[in-house]
């Protein structure tokens, strides 16, 4: 599943491409992704300028002179730059063609991405305005982390997955995160110390910057057309690693469930 990190990466991918770049045409293949993409974007968008390329956790947002499309990738959506004359394939289900040529096409053949429309500040949109602050803005702190968790009984690592409390901390990088910080998954969020949530919130930063480092290295091309997605394999140091070695301490690294997700820690270096 598409992560902030190849999010983050994707976007850095396209944005060369389209910004100040002029739209031709929008192309609905199949409007029945999580929800409808709306039939009004082509008489919306046609002739427009893309202004801008951002993102807000994991949506992208490319910014037009009359609204924003907000894009999701769901479970398996992905987004490449191509010639527009290059022959669709069965799961690419919307395109915004531009006037030089190229195209911006998504891919998902699970359908559960999402491209939505709003003529208002995309902020501000509902699927948007409650999010929790940026992990790598320094707006997330480890005094934000520590005042939102005080009296919290669910796991400190449900916690920082918890979009409202911070966004972007999916479940393999909360597991790294919790690694790197020394803190056990399941103590209560409410029983983390001061120094632990310094050491948390560095953590998460540095789990983030990483990957998405990783992600501008060994990414593919975001206009080939090998039909591969963007995404690539961290390196990991405990997730999907039971009972291999703690890389700090050469304990075998154990698995639990917490919140129906699985969770992978060192019994002797996570207190
Ligand atoms: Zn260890």
């Amino acid at each position: 599943m598409p992560e902030l990190p190849e999010v983050e990466t994707t976007r850095r991918g396209i944005q060369p491409h389209i910004e100040n770049t002029i739209i031709s045409e929008v192309v609905v293949r199949n409007a029945s992704l999580r929800w409808p993409i709306p039939s009004s974007l082509n008489a919306k968008l046609k002739n427009k300028k893309i202004l801008s390329v951002t993102r807000r956790a994991k949506y992208l947002l490319l910014e037009t002179e009359v609204g924003t499309l907000i894009i999701h990738l769901g479970m398996s959506g992905s987004l490449r730059i191509l010639d527009t004359n290059m022959r669709a394939e069965k799961h690419d289900h919307f395109e915004i063609q531009f006037n030089n040529g190229h195209c911006l096409r998504l891919r998902d053949p699970r359908r559960f991405g999402a491209v939505l429309w709003t003529k208002d500040d995309p902020l501000q949109h509902k699927l948007l305005i409650h999010l929790g602050p940026e992990p790598l803005e320094k707006s997330f702190t480890a005094e934000l982390l520590f005042a939102k968790s005080r009296k919290r009984k669910t796991s400190i690592k449900q916690f920082i997955m918890d979009a409202k409390i911070v966004v972007g901390v999916g479940n393999i990088y909360a597991s790294e995160s919790l690694f790197l910080a020394g803190v056990h998954p399941k103590r209560l969020a409410g029983n983390i110390t001061k120094q632990q949530t310094k050491d948390l919130a560095a953590a998460i930063k540095t789990i983030l910057k990483a990957a998405i480092k990783q992600g501008g290295t060994t990414l593919k091309d975001f206009s080939s057309s090998d039909g591969k997605p963007g995404y690539f394999q961290q390196k990991l140091n405990v997730y999907d690693r039971k009972n291999e070695p703690c890389k700090k301490c050469t304990k075998p690294i154990k698995q639990i469930t917490l919140g129906q997700r699985s969770t992978f820690y060192c019994t002797q270096c996570q207190k």
